[in-house]
Parts: C-alpha cells; structure tokens; sequence
C-alpha cells in the first residue's frame, strides 16, 4: 500500500497548507483519505438494465483537502454529501475524474473522520460480466457481480484498491420471489411496496472492494450441510439442483482438507457456491464464490471422470482463496501471481490427494511445459512486474501468473520439504490475518521455516523471465558426479538475451539396491554434484526428481538412454510424461534430433499408461505441423496411424462393458486424434454416422465422447450436419452442451462453413460470451482453414467490437491479434501487424498479445528452415501402415 503524499513544504514549515484543486490520480488513489467502513444500499431488479444505489463510507481523511477522489465507471450521482463526526454536512460537487476516478468537492476543508453519502445510478450489464452484470437462463434473468481487478468501480464509487480493507454492510432490493445474497448470512429481511423486499446482510470481516458480492435472482438452494460450523450451499438456477449432485459431495470433503491444510476453519460464516450460466470462468468472492455452470453443474447420468476432477480443481482453487488471497489480501496487484500461483498449485494439490487415481501429479507436469512454452518467448513477462497502468492489472492474470506461478511454487515445495512449507504457509496466514500481505512477507515466513534465506533464490524465478535449461553429464569415478550447467533455453530463431538462476535442482537416482534423492543449488552457469549415496556408477537417475523443478533438462540420446532405461520402469507415470515433455520443448529449441525424439513415439504409443501415450501423441503431432511441407503431411499422418491407429481403431469410439476410467480416458483422447490427425477413415465415417444419429434422434452417446466426435464429424462434415448443429445449439438449454456444439461448430475445414461459422458471431443466435472463442479460433486448429479469422476480422472488424465484451478486466478484443497464431509466413505476419499495430492500443492487454503472436510467426518460420530437412528425412523413411 502507497503511504499518504505529503508534501515535504509542509513538513517543513508547519503550517496548514491548502492543496490546490487536484488534478484527477493517474492510476492508484493517494491514501490521503481512507475508507473505515462501507454500508451500501443497492435496488436491484434482475431484468432492468439499471440500479439505484447509495453508499455511505465511513472515510478518514489524513490530509485536509476541499476533494475527496474515488474510483468510480459509468455511476451517474444524483446527490453527495460529506457529514463531520461534528458539525454540519457539507453538501458535495462532483468532479470528472477520466474513465476510472470521479471527485467529490466542498467548499472548504473536510479533515478527520467522518461519512461520505452518495446517491446515484449504474448500469446493469448485458453484454459483459465486468461489475454488476445479467444473464439469461431460460426464461429468467440472473443478476450477479464480478469486481476482480477493477470493476467494484461499476457497483459503487469507492476506493477500489486491494490494500484498502474493511468491513461492509450491503442491503438489497429485490423483487420478493428472488433470492438475494452476498458474502454474508442474511441478518433480516421486510416486504417493501410494489412487490419487493428489503434484505440486508450481516456485516462482513475486513474485505478489500474486490471480493465483496452479490447475486439476484430465481435460485434454488442445495444444502450441502456443515462442515465444522460453516452451512455450506450450492445456488443453481430455478431448477437445476439435480445438476449439483457432485457439487454438493465434493465441496464440503475439499473444504474439509483445506481447513486440515491451512490448520485453521474457513475463514467466514458461511459458504454459497454460486452458478452462473457462462463456460470458464470462477471468482473467489469470501463467502460467496461464482463458479461457471460448465465447471459447476452437470446432468449425473451425463457426469464423467474429467468433469470430476475438473470440478474438484476449481472448487479447491476457489476455495483455497479463501485463505489465501481472501484472509490475506496481497497488498497490490504486483503480487497477483502468489494468490494465482498457490490458488492453483493447490487446485491440483488438494484433489490430488483426495483422489489419486485421477493421476493430477501428471497433470501438474503437463500445466508446466504449457508454461514454459509461453515463458520461453522473448516477449514473455516476468510473474513480478511493476505495474503502471490499468493494463498491467488486467495483464497480472495470464498464464505465467497462474502456471509460472505455480510451478515455482512447487519447486520450493520441493526444495523446503512439503511439512515445513506448510508450517509457513500456515505462519503467514497467522502473521497476516484479515489484512494485507506482500510476496516479500511470504518469502520471509517460508526462509523462517527453511532455515535459510531463500529469496535470493526465489527472486531469479520472479524478477526475470525466461526457462532455465540445464545439461547434465555423468561422470563415473570412485566417486560419481554429476556435472551441471546452465543456459537460458531459447527457441529457435530467439532473439531473447542469456541469462542465469540460482536454480533448486534436486535428482533421484539409484544405487547399492536403492533410490537416493539428493538436492543442491545451481547458482554458477556450471557445477558439480556428488552422488552422496553412490559407490559406483548410478544404474539410472533423473536429473528432475518427481519433476517439480522449474527447469528443463537438456536432453540428447545418451541422457535419454540412462534416464529412460527399459522405457523408465523405475520412474513413475509424471516423472515419464515430463522427460517426454522436455524431449517435446528441447525439439523447438533445436536441441535434439527430430529424429532421436521421434524414435520415442513407437516406445510410449502403446503404453499402458494413457498419460504417456498421449505425450508420444503430442511429440507425433510435429508431423502435421507448418514445419512439414504440404505433401508429406499425408505420411505424417501415416505415421500416427501406424502408430497409434490399431490402438484407436480397437478402443471405437462407443464405450464397451467393464472398460476402466483409464480405457475411458485414453478413448476420449486417443480416438478424436487417430481420426482428426492421423485423419483415419474408418473412424471419421463413424463419428459422421454416430454425430447424425445423435442429432436426429438424439441417440446416447456416452457424455465424455460427444463433444470430440461432434468435432470430428464437423472438421469432415458437410452443409447439412452445419444446420443440425447450428440448430441444436440454438435449441439447447444446457450449457455445457450449447458449449460442445458450439466447439463443433468451430471446427469445419471446408471454406464456405468456416465462413458460415464465423458469421454467427455477428448473429443474434449465441451470446458472444460463448461463441467467441470456439468460433473465431477453431478454425485456427487447422492448415487449411488457418488464414479465415484474420480475414473475417478484417472484414467485420466494427460490428464484431461492438457484440464483444469491452470492459478493461474483460476486453475480448484482446484476444483479437492472435487469430494470426497459425501464420508461418513474413507476409501474413507484416499484415497482421500493420492491421493491428495502431488498434490494439485500445485493447486492454492487446499490445503484449500482438508481441507475442507476432513472435511466435517469427519463430514457426526460423523453426520449419531449421526442422523441414530433417523431418523430410525422417517421413521419408515411413512406410504405409499395415493394411
Ligand atoms: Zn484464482
């Protein structure tokens, strides 16, 4: 939190000092004024698109001052007022402030305590869900908020900053057949003229303006019962609560090992679960979470594994928020990344001890190539970064600050030894209940624990960006030692300068009959590390052990032959799915031989474990890639057929009796790729089949498998399976289902439909909430159909701004310059960025998405230069599959 700006003349010399009229703050408030406390009284009618509100907050102004700035969008004030602890209100003007501050003047000095009322109006959103928003399930209107990073501006003028923490009371309005609630219990509730009804809350703890919430409308509650004295529920729309059958089992068990976890009961006096029908989206509000009805709600005779352990991840995400994040606030946004980091470092901790079979360890490996390959980009930001606009806010939330930030996390877990790093988890909870805390005040609770300072450490990971890549060599004496070095991995074609870390590295290995684990800290580009345990030469060893490090290793073909010996047997599924991953990283470096690494698919495409045949699947998927030339696309996928094809063709795309989840699980990925990729015949002509059946007659399909074969059947379907799917999605009431076809509908090749798909995004059929993202880049998945969106947008430019959501915590136009991600070529790349170089400046986020898409055309074309001759050489040696 900033202190007051006092100005130095004013210590100085002593004497009351009259700032002059103040020119609006640029980005934070001054903390010249503070809130104490907030009651705010809000009218609200879930399918009006306005509000009436007042807030009086109790504000302590520090220095005298004839205005008083707060944060405030798109509120017009009808009445403000400033009332002393004594003597007469001073009634307010009010002054613009831009787009995110409005000021409230007085004719003379208001100082000390005392209340600001304000009367005024605000928008209830239809096309956005940034403030207070509405949404549309069937027939009814839902009315909820999202204030995370910077919308509470858009329910109530207040001081929006996460470091101002305080109580607040909230009253509703609502018409008397709906249900209102906020982050606490209810305290009383009276009828009101016309139909209404007053329903005020009980005073909530300490919350910053961003966590405090509300939602309206006709929900039906679903007890989920108590864990400790905390009521938990789940809030549907009117007449889903059959939906939230595995919501109501899981939330309170998850909630159960967070408060073992954090070794303290959740934090606030009850828990409501809300669902809002929209795909992909979550919000920690203390005491009042949104959760998507995607992530939330599902039919139970429609229910899958992965809907399960999706679930579980979100709701532990949320849930542990509560805690971290919720009881203690990070000062600023700077420091989103360690709410963001841990939240989702334990979205696979915390369910994954709950349910080991869903195999979330592996998961975790893979969230951190995905990682690494956003981080491996020059353009790439650092998880710590000042933040000097709005912009930088809205840029906190991406992925280098969920899974960077979790994966360092992991790391030091690693490093410090999971009780300890527990024991100081729990210690900064307890050091900074119910206020504010800054990453720094982390670090040092977590050095406390570990006996040693580790922020030196910790900062080369936050301060800088970038992917360590470390290489290993063996050497086998009286004493074997393990020689380390490091480099900054790059791309091929990078333009991103070499740097260093003080890595972590912890290997396993075996020797004398048994397993050792051995950690030390790589802080030169080179050092050595003797193998303690080790007599003689280790029989294997991983340079990762249990792959948390957040470093690749450098593989090559003698590494490879240690570390994977007899098809790594002795290591377990994650520790195998994160070499290949490595291998698959090291490949777009230009660090291993396509060949050496292509040699891996055969060893894994029929492993047992479903995990690892999918990471032979993703090094396979190099051969339909930009970096093939056209005509020997067709033997790539001759290759994947070869390979994976009876596999596929074995598994069909119906379940059969007695199939385990892992079968399952393997069917949904394994199938859709052998037929999209390996483009095999047999198996698009019975997606085709099946996808008509289902459309027809609404033929059972097993959930898990139709959204990959609607998907399959589109990429090869015709005019005529276009208008069922287009229809069904239209008629759907389900959400998640409106979102499978939606996602089919996204992915035709052939030309006249991609253009008919991207044409409902200007359509009045679909919310563009949900048609966005699976209509504009579906086609992106694509050779032939990846140039489509850029035209479209190009073309459509205008009224596409206008159906999207805007709102600087939600700009979809953001995402507009990556429809150039499938490009490969300079001229395609100039296009995209003189189109977009000048507009993107008023997309909030959008000039870090255009650097980053602009930079990985660069690379894709100095990648096919570099890969072409040796992946010609490689499919020319693929011969036709088994008939
Ligand atoms: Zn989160």
């Amino acid at each position: 939190m900033k202190s007051p700006v006092v100005p130095a003349l004013l210590v100085l010399c002593g004497t009351a000092f009259t700032a002059p009229p103040l020119e609006p703050p640029k980005l934070r408030l001054d903390g010249s004024a503070r809130p104490l406390r907030y009651v705010v009284d809000l009218i609200i009618v879930p399918d009006r698109d306005t509000f009436q509100g007042t807030v009086d907050i109790d504000v302590d102004v520090r220095t005298p001052s004839t205005i008083i700035w707060l944060n405030a969008i798109g509120l017009a004030v009808t009445e403000a007022s400033f009332h002393p602890e004594s003597g007469p209100a001073l009634p307010a003007k009010t002054v613009p402030g831009g787009d995110q501050f409005t000021g409230f003047s007085f004719d003379r000095d208001v100082s000390g305590k005392g209340t600001l009322h304000v009367a005024y109006q605000g928008k209830i959103s239809r096309n956005s869900s940034a403030g207070i928003f509405q949404l549309k399930e069937d027939r009814d209107w839902y009315v909820y908020s999202q204030f995370e990073p910077t919308d509470a501006r858009r329910a109530f003028p207040c001081f929006d900053e996460p470091g101002f923490k305080v109580p607040w009371q909230i009253t509703l309005h609502v018409p008397r057949d709906d249900m209102a609630l906020s982050n606490t219990p209810v305290q009383s509730q009276s009828k009101e003229p016309n139909g209404m009804k007053a329903v005020r809350f009980k005073t909530s703890p300490p919350l910053p303006s961003y966590l405090v919430a509300l939602a309206v409308g006709r929900f039906d509650a679903v007890d989920a019962g108590h864990v400790g004295a905390t009521p938990v529920r789940v809030i549907v729309p009117h007449g889903k609560g059959a939906q939230a059958a595995y919501a109501r089992t899981a939330i309170p068990q998850l909630l159960k090992l967070l408060e073992d976890y954090f070794g303290t009961p959740f934090p606030y006096e009850k828990l409501d679960s809300v669902v809002m029908p929209v795909s992909d989206f979550a919000m920690e509000n203390a005491g009042l979470i949104t959760y998507a009805e995607s992530s939330l709600l599902a039919d139970p005779a429609r229910e899958t594994i992965e809907h399960k352990r999706e679930l579980a991840g979100i709701c532990a995400h949320e849930m542990s928020h509560q805690w971290f994040g919720d009881l203690v606030t990070t000062a600023w946004w700077s420091d989103t990344w360690l709410n963001e980091g841990f939240a989702t470092w334990m979205e696979r901790k915390i369910p994954g001890e709950w349910q080991p079979e869903w195999h979330l360890d592996v998961a975790k490996v893979n969230a951190r190539h995905g990682a690494m390959r956003q981080d491996e980009l020059a353009s790439a930001r650092a998880i710590l970064q000042p933040i000097v606009s709005n912009d930088d806010i809205a840029n906190a939330f991406d992925g280098i600050t969920y899974e960077k930030g979790a994966a360092v996390i992991e790391m030091f877990e690693r490093w410090i030894g999971p009780e300890k790093f527990r024991t100081g988890v729990q210690l900064y909870l307890k050091q900074h209940a119910w206020g504010n805390a800054t990453a720094h005040d982390f670090e040092s609770a977590m050095s406390s624990v570990a006996g040693q300072d580790i922020a030196p450490m910790f900062s080369t990971f936050l301060d800088q960006p970038g992917v360590p890549e470390i290489s290993v060599a063996l050497k086998c004496g009286a004493k074997p030692v393990l020689t380390l070095a490091q480099k900054r991995s790059l791309p091929i074609g990078s333009r991103a300068k070499p740097q260093t870390w003080q890595i972590p590295v912890c290997v396993a290995y075996e020797a004398g009959g048994a397993v050792h684990h051995q950690c030390t800290v790589l802080a030169d580009t080179q050092a050595d590390m003797e193998l303690a345990e080790a007599q003689t030469c280790p029989s294997w060893f991983l340079p990762d052990d249990g792959e948390a490090g957040y470093y690749q290793v450098a593989y090559d073909g003698a590494l490879l032959k240690i570390v994977l010996d007899d098809r790594g047997a002795h290591l377990s599924v994650a520790e195998r799915v994160g070499v290949l991953g490595d291998v698959d990283l090291l490949l777009g470096a230009g660090e291993i031989q396509a060949g050496v690494a292509l040699a891996l698919v055969p060893q894994f495409s029929k492993d047992p474990a479903p995990q690892l045949v999918q990471a032979a699947a993703n090094i396979a998927r190099l051969l339909k890639s930009e970096s093939v030339s056209a005509d020997l696309r067709r033997k790539g996928a001759q290759f994947i057929r070869r390979e994976f094809g009876e596999r596929a063709m074995a598994l069909g795309w119906l379940p059969k009796p007695g199939d385990s989840d892992d079968t399952r699980l393997l069917r949904q990925k394994l199938v859709p790729f052998v037929a999209s990729v390996g483009e095999q015949k047999d198996l698009i002509q019975e997606a085709q089949a099946l996808a008509h059946d289902w459309l027809n007659k609404r033929q059972t399909v097993p959930p898990e498998m139709l959204g990959p074969l609607l998907q399959v059947a589109a990429e090869f379907g015709d005019r005529d399976l276009f208008n069922l799917l287009r229809t069904a999605a239209i008629q759907a009431r389900d959400h998640n289902l409106r979102e499978e076809l939606l996602d089919a509908l996204g992915s035709f090749r052939n030309a006249g439909l991609v253009a008919a798909s991207l044409d409902l995004l200007l359509s009045k059929d679909f919310d563009s909430r949900e048609s966005f993202y699976p209509l504009l880049f579906g086609p992106l998945g694509h050779a032939e159909t990846r140039d489509v969106p850029f035209e479209f947008v190009k073309q459509h430019l205008n009224p596409l701004l206008q159906r999207i959501p805007r709102e600087a915590g939600e700009d979809y136009a953001a995402a507009l310059p990556t429809v150039g991600g499938g490009f490969c070529d300079a001229r395609r790349r100039d296009e995209l960025e003189s189109f977009f170089g000048d507009r993107v400046k008023d997309y909030t986020g959008g000039q870090r998405a255009l650097a980053q898409t602009l930079e990985g055309i660069d690379l894709c074309i100095a990648a096919r230069k570099t890969l072409t001759p040796e992946l010609t050489e490689f499919l020319n040696g693929v011969t036709e599959p088994r008939p």
